[in-house]
């Protein structure tokens, strides 16, 4: 299977994507999984950065290049990139690398929702404090069994501290903002495929992985 990048809006579905194809085999590498990891650990840099991303705001290239430099470097298997380039500059950043380690075997989806929809996913979504494991209060097919209790370990179900609906937008926003020029840079490659998000997560992983298995 060929490796593939995430590009899309905030709560277009990258996660739960990404969950569904985790059992191929993939390496999932996720840029808010790792952040979000710093900040429960209260690292240096989690202090750094837990205000920047609570606001919605974007944590700088060259931390995030870090954080994704590694997991590159180590690589035993195709990957996901979920969450990176949210920027041009990071976009060209990432090329250099992939270039280096010479990984040319890979798509850029383009999960396509808007705003709207995207801000009502964000606001019903739900994941397990314990095992991570995501679902959605608004969707029937993705409610936990019980409220607030997770289906697979039976601990506490949370929300984000940055799916509000003013973080959110500012999220959404930024994505717009910075997101043209990034498109047009995978276009050039002939790596950009678009989708449409909002049919369902079901429908929308069978589409990926027909663009993965090609
Ligand atoms: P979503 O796509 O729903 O916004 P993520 O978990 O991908 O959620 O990202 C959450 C937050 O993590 C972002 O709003 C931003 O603050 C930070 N972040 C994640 N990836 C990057 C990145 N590539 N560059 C800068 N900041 C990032």
């Amino acid at each position: 299977m060929k490796s593939v990048i995430f590009i899309a809006p905030p709560a277009a579905g990258k996660g739960t994507i990404s969950q569904k194809l985790i059992d191929l085999g993939y390496m999932h590498i996720s840029t808010g999984d790792m952040l979000r990891e710093e900040i429960s650990k209260k690292s240096k840099l989690g202090l750094e950065i837990e205000d920047i991303m609570a606001k919605g705001n974007l944590v700088s290239d060259e931390i995030v290049f870090e954080l994704i430099k590694n997991k590159l470097n180590n690589l035993k298997s195709s990957f996901i990139l979920d969450g990176f380039p949210r920027t041009i500059n990071q976009a060209q950043m990432l090329d250099k690398l992939l270039n280096e380690l010479k990984i040319d075997n890979y798509e850029v989806i383009y999960l396509d929702i808007n705003l709207e929809e995207a801000m009502h996913r964000a606001l019903g979504r739900l994941s397990c404090e314990k095992c991570g494991a995501g679902y959605n209060k608004y969707y029937d097919q993705m409610k936990p069994k019980v409220d607030n209790i997770c289906d697979k370990c039976g601990s506490n179900l949370i929300g984000r501290s940055d799916d509000n609906e003013e973080s959110f937008k500012v999220r959404f926003e930024t994505f717009v903002k910075n997101n043209a020029p990034i498109k047009e840079f995978y276009e050039s490659k002939n790596k950009l495929h678009m989708i449409d998000a909002t049919k369902g997560s079901e429908k929308t992983t069978e589409e990926v992985k027909e663009i993965l298995n090609d």
